[in-house]
């Protein structure tokens, strides 16, 4: 009896390894990338004026596994400033030094349904910053991670961000430059949060390092592998580092589901339904919890800030991996 079920044991894990080493994600990437490449909707992002200078043409896609497999087509090793991308990180690392209460009473989860820098959302939302992915919440966020001082804090979200990139990654000076130059904004933003007592540090620094950490600049593929691990519980497939707890990665996610997509969340939630984030860089980074994260760089934008491609091409894999998270019935 126990011979046979150490047989059957066997059996159903060799089944099971060759049912996912054969979910072959290639021909849909490929076919994705035929689908869209010639599409040339939206703008390049010009209100950070370096970021004007990205070729339209651009695009990359990247999927990689819970189980650290990378598939990739077109231009997947082209470097790119992680703007808003950087929030999840950010929360990632209050998230672990704080917990979700505190990130809940401090920060909060709501959506807005304003754009990520309206400064209305700041003065109307119950609690003056909505959630961790507008710039109010994010700026918010980096003021609330614990560090003895500046120079540590950005080592904290440098190594941070290294860690999720299995990468040494560096600022783009010049996209970080022309945003320290033309961020009147966001400082704005900052200080009328200090003004509800709703900022947790010094509004001049958190504008700094939140500015900085927008300037990191990633390839598509690195900006897979960081989704790559929050599609495994918080742990890299790459460099087998635990970056957050598997209990703390559903409130991470359930962030990127509420703001993600900025002021069209919803809409994307309820076309595509993947926990998502986007950048005005033009990458989006979407996760299929236990399965994948798919990453794509394209930077002509929509008006909400959301790359045109990038959302088509997201799209279009989730379906045919029928990965939806709210799909339960026909699933592979
Ligand atoms: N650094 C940009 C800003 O603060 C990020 C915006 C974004 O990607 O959503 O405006």
């Amino acid at each position: 009896m126990k011979k046979l079920l150490i047989s059957l044991t066997i059996i159903l894990s060799i089944i099971a390894h060759f049912s996912f080493a054969n979910d072959d994600y290639q021909p849909i990437l490929n076919q994705a990338y035929q689908k869209y490449k010639s599409d040339n909707k939206g703008k390049v992002a010009s209100y950070i004026p370096s970021l004007a200078k990205y070729s339209p043409q651009l695009y990359g896609i990247v999927l990689a596994t819970a189980d650290g497999k990378i598939y990739t087509v077109g231009n997947t090793q082209a470097k790119f400033p992680l703007e808003s991308l950087s929030k999840i990180f950010a929360l990632s690392l209050s998230l672990k030094q704080d917990g979700p209460n505190e990130i809940l009473d401090k920060i909060g989860a709501d959506a807005t349904g304003l754009p990520f820098n309206s400064v209305t959302a700041v003065e109307q939302s119950t609690n003056h910053i909505g959630n961790a992915l507008v710039n109010a919440g994010a700026m918010a966020t980096v003021s609330l991670i614990k560090a003895d001082n500046g120079n540590n804090k950005w080592d904290l979200i440098m190594n941070n961000l290294n860690d999720y990139a299995d990468s040494k990654l560096e600022i783009n000076q010049d996209v970080y430059q022309s945003e320290m130059a033309t961020n009147q904004h966001n400082q704005a933003i900052a200080k009328l949060l200090q003004s509800y007592g709703h900022f947790y540090g010094d509004t001049n620094e958190a504008v700094d390092l939140y500015t900085r950490e927008c300037s990191v600049d990633v390839s598509t593929v690195e900006l897979a592998k960081m989704g790559a691990v929050l599609a495994n519980s918080g742990k890299s497939p790459f460099n087998n580092k635990q970056l957050l707890d598997s209990k703390l990665v559903p409130y991470l996610l359930a962030e990127m589901t509420t703001a993600g997509m900025y002021d069209t969340s919803g809409t994307w939630l309820y076309l595509v339904g993947l926990p998502a984030k986007s950048g005005v860089s033009g990458g989006i980074v979407a996760i299929a919890p236990g399965k994948f994260a798919v990453a794509v760089y394209s930077p002509p934008l929509d008006n909400s800030g959301n790359s045109v491609r990038g959302q088509e091409t997201i799209r279009y894999i989730a379906n045919q991996t029928n990965s939806n998270i709210f799909i339960t019935k026909d699933k592979p």
